[in-house]
């Protein structure tokens, strides 16, 4: 709403906004084609004085059950005195004749349970669907407040240019308190959406942290299982769209149930550390490593050739088998710790279940040929050796 200097055109709009101006100059932009009936000055004599009275009931409505004057209680008191909800009327008129207050809370309740609970959802959706509405929230929110108070300053222009002619009748009078209330809620609702849009943000921000911790390993701080597959479905999207290549890799600790057994499941844990930190070295943008679970890791590596990929997890191998470990609860060595891997060209087979499957299986290759080694999926295993 625009703010309108002269008097005339100030009361003229608050008029047509509340639906009774008959102002030739205000109906420019009328909202309603009843309004808009009103340049037909026989359609205004029949219809202003019928707005006035139905105007009248609201505000008597509203008076009588000492109702904050809001849009959604002005609506509801519309709906009940031109009886277009006759099921809430009536429970409003049981309440009252219980002797009951028709309070804004159990107004509340009441349009809630004519509204239904829904059906439940599963976490996960809910919290994607929580998001997207959080998003709209947000838009709504800051477009509203822009809207609230562009009209709050309007409607302030309007009540002082009302009290002035406050001699031009009781209905103006009484028009021009209605909209002061309404003014004063309108502030409260600005201040109330500056309120939920801050609450709004930091319930986005847990969401975010939310979603981090569910895709996050708590040992390794590694993606999990959960991530892994979804980053699987991402890359192998990227990777089809661009023609890259895409490779998938299985690790796994060699003989890591001795390591628990000897040392204890702590200690296990601090290896499984080591070599979580070891992977994820060789990680950047399009090389994502994660934790599959108990010792075993999952590697994507977009961009990368099979031989590439070897390359660059080889190196991780070596590097790993360099070091000597020590327990350091105890001092007691740790031995040599290794890993065995197994590398598949994604696109070389049909789906990526059979790509997983192929580094599943050359990864059992290279326990089977003797450990501490990473073979290519398809190729032929190497003689054996047992390196661990
Ligand atoms: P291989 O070389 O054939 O892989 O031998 P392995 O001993 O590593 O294989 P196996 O599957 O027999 O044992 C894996 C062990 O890893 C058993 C399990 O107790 C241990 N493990 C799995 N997850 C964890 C974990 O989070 N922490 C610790 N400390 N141990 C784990
Ligand atoms: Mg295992
Ligand atoms: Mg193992």
């Amino acid at each position: 709403m625009t703010h309108d200097p002269s008097a005339r055109g100030s009361r003229s709009r608050l008029l047509k906004w509340l639906g009774i101006s008959g102002e030739d100059d205000a109906a420019e932009d009328a909202p309603t084609a009843e309004i808009a009936n009103f340049r037909d000055p026989s359609a205004r004599e029949i219809w202003l004085p019928a707005k006035r009275r139905l105007l009248g009931k609201v505000a008597d409505f509203l008076i009588d059950h000492d109702l904050e004057v809001m849009p959604w209680t002005l609506e509801i008191a519309y709906d009940c005195v031109t009886g277009a909800n006759p099921r809430l009327a009536q429970m409003i008129l049981e309440r009252t004749e219980q002797g009951k207050a028709v309070t804004l809370q159990w107004l509340e309740q009441v349009m809630r349970e004519e509204k239904g609970d829904g059906t439940a959802e599963q976490l996960v959706a809910l919290m994607s669907r929580l998001e997207e509405s959080l998003d709209d929230f947000t838009r709504t929110t800051s477009s509203a407040r822009t809207a609230t108070s562009e009209y709050g300053a309007a409607l302030q222009q309007h009540v002082d240019d009302l009290e002035q002619v406050s001699r031009a009748g009781v209905v103006i009078t009484e028009l021009a308190a209605l909209a002061k209330a309404m003014m004063h809620r309108t502030r409260e609702i600005e201040h109330n959406l500056n309120e939920s849009e801050e609450r709004a943000m930091a319930l986005q921000n847990s969401l975010d942290e939310a979603r981090r911790v569910a895709d996050e390993d708590h040992l390794t701080g590694l993606p999990n299982r959960r991530a892994f597959e979804s980053l699987l479905e991402k890359e192998l999207a990227l990777a089809g769209a661009s023609g890259e290549a895409l490779s998938v890799a299985f690790v796994d600790i060699d003989h890591f149930k001795r390591i628990n057994d000897t040392h204890g499941h702590a200690a296990g844990d601090r290896v499984l550390k080591v070599v979580a930190e070891t992977l994820s070295r060789i990680s950047d943008a399009r090389c994502h490593v994660a934790r599959h679970g108990g010792e075993e890791f999952a590697i994507l590596f977009r961009t990368l050739s099979p031989q590439k990929a070897w390359d660059r997890l080889d190196h991780a191998r070596e590097e790993l088998a360099e070091r000597r470990l020590v327990n350091r609860a105890t001092d007691m060595p740790f031995g040599r710790i290794t890993f065995s891997g197994g590398i598949a060209d994604v696109f070389a087979y049909a789906n990526k279940g059979d790509a997983l499957r192929a580094a599943d299986d050359a990864l059992y290759a290279a326990k089977q040929a003797g450990r501490n080694q990473i073979l290519l999926a398809g190729a032929e295993p190497p003689p054996l050796r047992d390196a661990a």
